[in-house]
């Protein structure tokens, strides 16, 4: 991935400069300079988000040498981190002293602060995104300060710098409450979609972290359970087979690559290919610690666009997706994945007071998605839909501050910390305003 590129290079920019800052101290003082010379800046994470968020034609600042663990507090169950590391580099940190993150999202490459930034999630009605777990932060703001904030101190800035988009200056660290160390109980089980749409509800409800992938054309769903362990649970051996699935996992998406590039040369087979997978789908138990569940990793690089809806409305944004897909002429390569978060108060978190389903929509990245995008667009407008920030979406001020209930607040907070639109871009410009 070039440095002016995003992970699937959908998006590509120019950066003024690059700058490689290693300490807060240095980050502050490029925002600093940046703004006295009129200039625009931004931070650069794993460069993972579909939309040009992390784009400039300014002083791109790029924090993988402000990256690492600063300090693991046992006895409060808090972790403080550079806002550059890597959710992996965490984890791996986290569990070498018996602690964990309560929840993550299905890939760990993201950094800490440009996850949090775009409120990346997982799944599991009863919890939070990455945003949700941040104690405290400091940040580095346009005028070259660098504060610390929290539910005590600054409380509105912490508000809605949890889940900045990257708007209010650069995160140079974070405190994460996190937890001992846990092992989740896994069942992965074939359904149909009516089947998994009947007992819906009693399923998110029952499971800790409960999601599924549809297969479109087909009626094919593949349904996940995990299930939190107690240390003394009887399940809580971790699996011979655990390591042999992984390595399943990787040839399966050297293969759905391969099925893929067939797709995108002659789209018609697409949906004979996808029905054999789908077919192809089998029950699965296993026992592994919580990182390792989560985190799928290896996959066929895709493009996507995920809105969270109120969560009573899941069934019927699915199906009306489902009838768009079945008409003749829609070649879909990448299953539809629902998953389920808790209500939470940052500004502007998708799930801001509000019991959320995510659906993501994903499609092969050689392959055309824009008819597809659109239309599952049109269906989630119906229904209240909150863009997430990290993936492709198509609205403006108008619309998110329709959506949003403290949307004219985050704008008040950007107006007091970055009058000069230091932080500004293209994509803020239309997500934010001038
Ligand atoms: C393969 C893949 C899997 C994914 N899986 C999930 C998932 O399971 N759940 C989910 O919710 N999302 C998921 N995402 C989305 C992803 O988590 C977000 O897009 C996230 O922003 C990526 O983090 P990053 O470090 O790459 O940030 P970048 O893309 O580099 O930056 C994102 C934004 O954050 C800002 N930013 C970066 N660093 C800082 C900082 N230090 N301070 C302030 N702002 C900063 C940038 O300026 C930019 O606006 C996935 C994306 C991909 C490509």
């Amino acid at each position: 991935m070039s440095e002016s590129t995003n992970w699937v290079a959908n998006q590509s920019w120019e950066p003024g400069r690059v700058a490689r800052p290693s300490t807060a101290e240095e980050v502050a003082a490029l925002l600093r300079e940046a703004g006295e010379a009129g200039s625009t800046a931004k931070a650069a994470g794993s460069r993972y988000s579909l939309t040009g968020s992390a784009a400039t034609d300014g002083v791109q600042i790029v924090l993988e040498l402000l990256s690492g663990v600063v300090e693991v507090d046992l006895s409060k169950h808090l972790v403080r981190a550079r806002g550059g590391t890597k959710i992996s580099n965490l984890n791996k940190a986290l569990h070498a002293h018996g602690m964990a993150l309560e929840n993550l999202g299905d890939m760990d490459q993201q950094t800490l602060a440009g996850a949090t930034a775009t409120g990346t999630h997982g799944s599991g009605a009863g919890f939070g995104g990455l945003a949700t777990m941040v104690r405290s932060l400091e940040i580095a703001l346009p005028d070259g300060s660098l504060v610390e904030c929290s539910a005590e101190h600054e409380p509105d800035l912490f508000d809605a710098a949890r889940v900045s988009l990257g708007a209010l200056g650069v995160v140079t660290e974070l405190t994460l409450e996190v937890l001992p160390s846990f092992r989740l109980h896994v069942v992965e089980e074939p359904r149909t979609l009516t089947e998994a749409l009947v007992r819906l509800g009693d399923d998110v409800a029952d499971t800790d972290h409960y999601e599924l992938q549809w297969y479109p054309h087909t009626d094919r769903v593949m349904t996940k359970y995990s299930t939190r362990l107690a240390p003394d649970d009887p399940r809580d051996e971790p699996r011979p087979g655990w390591r042999r699935l992984v390595d399943k996992r990787i040839v399966e998406h050297v293969v759905l690559e391969g099925v893929n590039r067939a797709c995108s040369m002659v789209p018609v087979i697409t949906p004979a290919a996808k029905a054999v997978t789908a077919q192809r789908l089998s029950r699965r138990e296993y026992t592994a610690f919580s990182h390792e569940v989560f985190v799928h990793g290896h996959r066929p690089r895709f493009i996507e666009t995920e809105y969270a809806v109120p969560a009573p409305v899941v069934k019927d944004v699915l199906l009306e997706l489902k009838a768009w897909t079945d008409d003749a002429g829609s070649t879909i390569t990448h299953p539809v994945k629902v998953r389920f978060s808790a209500p939470d108060d940052l500004w502007m978190s998708p799930s801001y007071q509000r019991q959320s389903a995510w659906i993501s929509v994903q499609q092969y990245h050689r392959m055309d998605h824009v008819d597809y995008f659109a239309a599952f667009e049109d269906i989630v407008a119906a229904h209240d839909g909150r863009p997430h920030w990290g993936k492709l979406h198509r609205l403006g001020a108008k619309s998110l501050a329709r959506l949003y209930p403290r949307y004219e607040d985050f704008l008040a907070m950007r107006e007091r910390v970055d009058p000069k639109r230091v932080m500004s871009n293209q994509y803020l410009r239309r997500v934010l305003g001038d």
